[in-house]
Order: C-alpha cells, then structure tokens, then sequence
C-alpha cells in the first residue's frame, strides 16, 4: 500500500493518520458529549460533518446517533455502517478531495485535542481479564511458585481469564488513589490493614466487542473477528500485596478492581488489518474448538513510561502485542463456548503482555523481579513499584511501509491513599 495523499497537514509520525481514523467520545467547552474522530492532533466532530450532509449516501437509522455520550449505539448499527463512515472520512481527506476542504464551514469541523475533555469511548457492560501472554505467566509462576514448573497443567489448553470490575475503568487522565486493604507478611501470623506498598501496571490491550451474542451461542474462532469492533491501551491496575493475601481459592478481587485505565480513541480492527502476523506455534495442538486459521497477532510496539513528579520520563518497558499465546478470536471463542453472552462495550482485555527480554516485562512485578532489582530511573530515584505522585505512560503503535496507526497514550497518576 502507498502511502495516502491528504490535504489535511498531518504532522510527520502522528499516531492518528489517514490510515488510523479511530472513533472517540469528547466534550468540547460546555457544549453536549459527541462522536469524534482523531486525525493528526485534532478531532473531527461527526455531528457536525452528519449536519453538513458529508455523509450523506450512508443510511443511519437515526442521524443523531453521534449526539451521545458513548458510541454503543453507533457500533450497534453494524461493521457495514460503522466502516462506511471511517471510510468516508478517510476519503473527505484525500488531496483530490474537494468536499471538506473547500467548504465554507469547514472550520467548525476540527477541534483540537488538547482543548476538549476526552470521555470513556463506550459504556463498558462486563470486563474480562485474560492471563495469555507466556512469558508473564512463566514469571509469575518461577517468581511465586517453582521455576520448573511455572505454568500450571491448564495454561496450555485455555485461555486462562476472570471477570473484572466494570465500574472503575477510567479514561486516560483520571487520577486513582492508592488502595488500602489488607495484607499479611510471610512470617506474620495474622494480616494487618492499610495502604498497598506494591502498586503496580499491567501493560495490556483490551478488545470491545462489537455486536450482541445470544445466551447459549457459541462464537467459533472463525467468526469470532466479526464480533470484535476496535482496541484500546489498558493499564490493569494491580495492588501485589494484596493480590498475594486475597487471591486464593477465587482468583483477583480488591488488588485489581480500585481502577483500570483506558486510551480514549477507539482504534478499530479494520486499521491494524496491515499489521497482522502469525503468532506462536501452539504445543501441545489445542482442543478443536480453540484451532482456527489466518492471522490473528499483531505487530503493535508498546512502551510503559514513569514520570515521577515533576520529572522527566523514564521508559521502563518496551514490549509487543504479538508477544500473546492465546489471540483475540481464540479468547473470544473460549468466553462463549460454554453459551455465555457478549454484549456491544464488553471489553475483553489480554493479560500482562511481557517479551522475551527482561526490559519487555509489562509489570513492575516482573522488572523489579519482587522487588530484588530495582529499576533506576533517569532522576536518580529507583523503583521496585510506584511511588505516589508517579505517573504511568503506556503508548502502542504500529508501523509499516511508511503507515503508522497508534492509540496515543493512557496515562495514570497515583494519588496517596484516602484518609
Ligand atoms: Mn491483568
């Protein structure tokens, strides 16, 4: 593909090119929530292009379905209507384009993004967590089990995952509070209670599904892509201490539901098409069910900065999307081969995506190794998890052939703990 000409001055490497145009939700001064689109660092206001007539020619069932404060009604309009307006935006871009850019109101079109207030881009129904990238489960395991045997006997055969929190995903720039909980030392005989010391990220990708299931139906591998609208950064929160007292026999409670942070724009799976690769061979070959074809994996780069406060950023991670075992239609057909239902806004996040190499760890957890090697940071300061007042950056592009689609960024200051 040769790189696309547009009118439209997009800055060199912007994570929202042409070949991006992800959907997003923001507020612009006191004026009402709106569908917006991202391209270079501005928004194009859907309504407002809708009211202009430019999308004309493509039938909405209700033409203020832009007028909302989440775009579930918009992806429930089906992947036929949702990719007929990105691909008109796309083409009111193009340099030969004349409609938008010549046109008197043209200006009322573009905000920028630095002057309006971002919104969750969904309402997110039911949040599922998965555990599916290899080497993070091998951590987590040589680190608080046996090295020899890190991952347990079902790692191989299902996609591991458990039902999350939905009420406290936030969007990128909403500030968390450190949790308090109770914790219980190795050697203490009874546990005590205060603020987490162990706070730290997960770096992951979330998945939102784009179209009702029916209770009972299962969704086969090979269909399971058309039920998967878009992507999103996600920073699955996590408190260690008080994951290592709660977590058993039930899996993650209060360490994991104070908060989970999203990206604001919504890239869909129409743009990161180009960047699909193979994944892992699987060994030993999985149950039926989980086989599928074609390429599901994606070369997406993601990095996790920490800025403390008042301080130049330090990139502690870089890691891959492609770095996953199990894939999204792989997880998607394991979440409802038993009949359970997925609805427009579930979001299906990947688990912890750590690499091959220790500087390709998506936690603290896993980079500090529990804390036996801290990490320095380019203030001198050192980390074994986040400090109060730290703020935490995870970014995700991919690029190829001169197109680049990103997610921009979600970032995450931790406050001190409520009194
Ligand atoms: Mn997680």
């Amino acid at each position: 593909m040769s790189p696309l000409n547009s009118w439209y001055p997009f800055p060199m490497d912007t994570d929202f090119s042409i070949y991006n145009l992800p959907f997003g939700i923001f507020k612009p001064g006191r004026a009402s929530a709106r569908a917006g689109m991202a391209v270079g660092e501005e928004i194009m206001d859907l309504t407002i292009l809708q009211e202009l007539g430019l999308f004309d020619g493509i039938f909405l069932q209700d033409p203020s379905v832009f007028y909302a404060d989440a775009l579930n009604d918009f992806i429930a309009l089906g992947k036929e209507t949702t990719s007929a307006i990105r691909l008109r935006v796309q083409q009111l871009l193009f340099l030969e384009n004349e409609e938008l850019k010549s046109h008197p109101e043209r200006s009322k079109v573009f905000f920028k993004q630095n002057a309006v207030q971002m919104l969750l881009p969904v309402r997110i129904g039911d949040y599922t967590d998965f555990y599916s990238s290899e080497q993070h489960a091998t951590n987590v395991g040589s680190m608080f089990r046996d090295p020899a045997n890190a991952l347990l006997p079902n790692w191989k055969h299902l996609p591991v995952g458990y039902h999350g929190r939905a009420s406290s995903i936030v969007i990128s720039g909403t500030a968390l509070h450190r949790p308090k909980g109770q914790t219980k030392a190795d050697d203490a005989a009874t546990p005590t209670f205060g603020p987490s010391k162990q706070v730290d990220f997960e770096l992951e990708m979330a998945f939102v599904i784009g179209k009702n299931s029916d209770l009972g139906e299962a969704i086969s591998t090979g269909h399971a892509a058309d039920s998967i609208f878009g992507f999103l950064l996600f920073n699955d929160w996590s408190a260690r201490d008080l994951q290592k007292w709660e977590y058993v026999p039930l899996g993650p409670f209060l360490a994991k539901n104070f908060g989970s942070s999203v990206s604001p724009w919504l890239v869909t799976a129409e743009a990161l098409e180009p960047f699909k690769v193979a994944g892992p061979k699987q060994e030993p070959e999985v149950l039926p069910y989980l086989q599928f074809s074609g390429l599901h994996h994606y070369d997406l780069n993601l990095s996790v900065s920490i800025a403390p406060k008042e301080s130049a950023e330090t990139v502690v991670c870089r890691s891959n999307y492609r770095h996953m075992y199990w894939n999204t239609v792989q997880q998607l057909a394991h979440h409802t081969v038993n009949g359970c239902n997925l609805r427009i806004g579930d979001l299906l996040a990947s688990g912890t995506i750590s690499g091959p190499e220790a500087d390709s760890y998506g936690s603290m957890l896993e980079l500090a190794w529990k804390g036996s090697k801290p990490l320095k940071l380019s203030d001198g300061s050192t980390r074994s998890f986040i400090h109060d007042h730290d703020t935490v950056v995870i970014r995700g592009w991919a690029e190829k052939e001169g197109m680049r689609v990103g997610f921009g960024e979600v970032r995450t200051e931790v406050l001190p703990a409520k009194d």
